[in-house]
């Protein structure tokens, strides 16, 4: 969808600068401009111009929307006001009797949107452990319409095999969407591997420095785009024009960022899983993980999330987050900063299908010098488990 034929071939980081965000031909600012307006002049009566009113369309969301896309190798794809307002726009596709088959470990507000929200406009939902190909395949039903994956799950970590279960879900003439915010289309491509629908919470990797909320929809099927798009203007769940520019800067570096906390992640796993007072590290990056080699085939690098458990339980746990300096105790993830939180009290407090410990910690690992983080925990483990 891109007008710039020179960057079909080039590659991720120099389309995460360029696609979409040619200088300005009135001015020459290279940086894109914010529209601030609501509304836009029609020049002549019935002129079918590009934008008209600014729910439906304008020029920053088309430029971000262009960047989003080629990304994630997608024909289009939509930005809305944030992650959950992506996933409501997902769901308004269904009707009344319909059935969605999802992971029992995704995002605590992804299933209190399941079963708090459309479980009353006649939609159900079967969680399922989507790390099981057979479990997940008894769970279809003749009214399934949709396979919900998060993949590296919240906040488990564990890895769903996208291709395997996209053809499952395709077998049974159902849509399949992956919600990649975790992973960010740098590391996961979910539409190559046979995903219907990419869906991301912008707040995190792509908007990358914790001061903007946001949501994206990536599709290869312009059908599907166009639905989507009578349901985002529809239902008016789109993003501000400043909130767009954020998003759209923060993609400039993507690339380099996900290196770094991917490199983090792993040294943090590393030294955690070696630590005396920690009970059970989960990163896929770990050859004890249990979809170790499945990351290693549909992940670039293992991601900048770890989880982890200490040993002391509950107290020992909360400790720890009181204790380190270096790590926020917080919710979201994919910063700059590193965050650390507890799920069971904080993201997950609102629900999952999954049991999760509650001594169960996850770090969101930012960009900062390695040792530093690894200095921070080993005060903090110190401090907790005297
Ligand atoms: N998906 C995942 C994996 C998330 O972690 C979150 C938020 O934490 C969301 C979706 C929802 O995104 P937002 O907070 O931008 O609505």
């Amino acid at each position: 969808m891109t007008q710039q034929p020179h960057l079909n071939t080039a590659g991720f980081a120099t389309r995460a600068i360029h696609v979409g965000q040619e200088p300005d031909p009135q001015t020459g600012a290279v940086s894109f401009p914010i529209y601030q307006t609501s509304t836009f002049a029609q020049f002549e009566v019935g002129s079918s111009q590009p934008y008209d009113y600014a729910r439906s369309g304008n020029p920053t969301r088309t430029a971000l929307e262009q960047v989003l896309a080629s990304l994630d190798g997608g024909c289009d794809a939509l930005a809305f006001a944030s992650g959950l307002a992506a996933e409501t726009a997902v769901l308004h596709m269904l009707s009344p009797g319909d059935h969605v088959v999802a992971s029992d470990d995704v995002y605590g507000g992804t299933h209190r949107l399941l079963t708090k929200i459309f479980s009353n406009h006649g939609i159900t939902t079967t969680f399922v452990d989507v790390t099981d190909i057979a479990a997940v395949q008894a769970a279809f039903l003749p009214n399934t319409k949709l396979l919900w994956l998060e993949t590296p799950t919240n906040p488990m970590l564990r890895v769903a095999d996208i291709s395997a279960l996209s053809a499952i879900a395709k077998s049974h003439n159902a849509l399949t969407v992956v919600d990649n915010t975790f992973a960010s289309p740098y590391l996961v491509q979910p539409l190559a591997l046979g995903a219907d629908i990419a869906s991301y919470s912008t707040t995190k990797y792509h908007g990358g420095h914790s001061d903007v909320i946001g949501g994206a929809l990536v599709t290869n099927n312009p059908e599907l785009a166009k639905k989507l798009r009578y349901i985002e203007n529809a239902v008016g769940s789109v993003p501000a024009p400043w909130d767009l520019f954020l998003i759209m800067r923060g993609i400039k570096t993507l690339s380099l960022r996900m290196q770094a906390h991917c490199r983090n992640a792993q040294a943090i796993a590393e030294y955690l899983e070696k630590h005396p007072a920690i009970e059970h590290v989960y990163y896929p990056g770990l050859k004890s993980h249990p979809q170790h080699d499945l990351a290693t085939r549909q992940m670039r690098m293992y991601g900048g999330m770890v989880s982890f458990t200490v040993k002391g339980g509950v107290a020992a746990a909360h400790r720890l987050v009181e204790s380190t300096k270096l790590f926020t105790y917080a919710v979201s993830l994919g910063g700059v900063e590193s965050l650390i939180e507890l799920p069971r009290i904080l993201t997950h407090a609102a629900g999952s299908a999954h049991e999760i410990p509650a001594h169960l910690l996850r770090i969101s690992a930012g960009i900062e010098e390695t040792e530093d983080l690894i200095a921070d925990l080993a005060q903090a483990l110190k401090q907790s488990s005297s």
